[in-house]
């Protein structure tokens, strides 16, 4: 365990578990240089308690890089709860509340993977420490899509020297908070939809709203698109889905995209698929409740998630100049951002 930890350059893990409820939760704290790690709360569940850490790490730490490279003057952390989803009440959250509130505001969480609007509401009545929950803006899954819709903006500039994404077929997977605010976003720029999910109820619902083609969640990553864009789960390019994707951009919301940053980045570029880094393009979450703590301002947002296709834009050009894949390029970018924040 602790290998893994100071492998990962963590600084501390806490192992959170309440008696009465049976909540069993992994608070990841990556960075705290600032005073205070930010990163929403995630619900699954995981099949052995050393995924739970593994994915605990991997977001916490990407999170630090999400904030450098959006000028986001806070570090990075993560909490996973390990729980099937029907265990979620009052009870349960308000035990996690306790614990995040002890921490201090080291820790500042909000809404993940299988957590309501609701649910965080729940939780901030034990802890002052949660963002997202006013509804300014519309909350952070609009302000996600936004951002999403910001980086495939620069991406089609770059690799198709198109400007807009008027007609651009687009596949979306995962059509939950952010995937289907992107998709409503995706329809009124005049894109066309392809999208799929677990969840049929929520296929048959962007079919209706924005005539979007569904196909089988096995399909969708090889369907012929322009754009793919992963908004589930993570480690879905990886080296059996890359040889199929016939898309030439790969930008969507999901964290750790790549099941192996390293092997599975350089497979997209030697595929000829332009890689949106995954902490790069959906940043757009962390500017709204980063925004929100500073005290809300429309314009100000807006401004904030136009940045993301500008860091994109650098992204690309070095990795064509210096020959690396677009995940390095980021990864530099994020060095030398916390370098200057330090
Ligand atoms: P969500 O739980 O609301 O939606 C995820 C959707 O994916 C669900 O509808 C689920 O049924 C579907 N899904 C799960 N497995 C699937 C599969 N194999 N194929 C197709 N669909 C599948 O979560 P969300 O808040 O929309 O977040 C989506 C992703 O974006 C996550 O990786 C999350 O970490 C990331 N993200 C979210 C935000 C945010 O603002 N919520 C910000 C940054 C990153």
């Amino acid at each position: 365990m602790f290998t893994e930890i100071s492998k990962s350059g963590h600084e501390q893990v806490l192992y959170c578990y309440d008696q009465v409820t049976d909540l069993r939760a992994i608070i990841a704290l990556h960075d705290t240089r600032y005073g205070m790690a930010m990163g929403a709360t995630r619900l699954w569940p995981y099949h052995s308690e050393a995924d739970a850490l593994r994915d605990a790490l991997r977001l916490s730490r990407g999170m630090t890089y999400k904030a450098a490279c959006a000028n986001i003057p806070v570090g990075g952390g993560k909490a996973v709860i390990i729980a099937e989803p029907s265990k979620k009440g009052r009870d349960f959250f308000h035990a996690y509340g306790r614990f995040i509130e002890q921490l201090g505001g080291r820790f500042v969480t909000g809404q993940d993977v299988n957590l309501s609007l609701e649910d965080v509401r729940i939780i901030a009545e034990k802890t002052k420490y949660v963002v997202g929950v006013t509804g300014l803006g519309g909350g952070p899954t609009v302000a996600t899509a936004a951002g999403v819709i910001q980086g495939m903006l620069a991406a089609v500039e770059f690799r198709f020297r198109q400007s807009g994404l008027r007609g651009s077929t687009i596949a979306v997977q995962g059509v939950g908070g952010v995937g289907k605010e992107l998709c409503m976003q995706l329809h009124a720029f005049g894109a066309r939809l392809v999208v799929s999910d677990i969840d049929s109820a929520k296929t048959a619902e962007m079919a209706r709203l924005t005539g979007a083609k569904i196909v089988a969640p096995a399909e969708i990553h090889s369907h012929p698109v322009e754009i793919y864009a992963p908004c589930a789960l993570g480690a879905i390019l990886n080296e059996l889905t890359i040889p199929q994707i016939k898309a030439k951009i790969v930008a969507g919301s999901a964290n750790n995209q790549l099941a192996d940053e390293t092997r599975d980045s350089q497979l997209l570029a030697e595929a000829g698929i332009l890689y949106c880094p995954d902490y790069v393009i959906n940043a757009g979450g962390l500017i709204h409740v980063y925004n929100e703590m500073i005290g809300y301002d429309e314009h100000k947002e807006k401004a904030h998630l136009g940045r993301i296709s500008k860091t994109l834009e650098r992204i690309f050009a070095s990795a064509q100049s210096e020959g690396i894949t677009t995940y390095a390029a980021a990864h530099a970018i994020g060095n030398e951002r916390i370098r200057a924040l330090a």
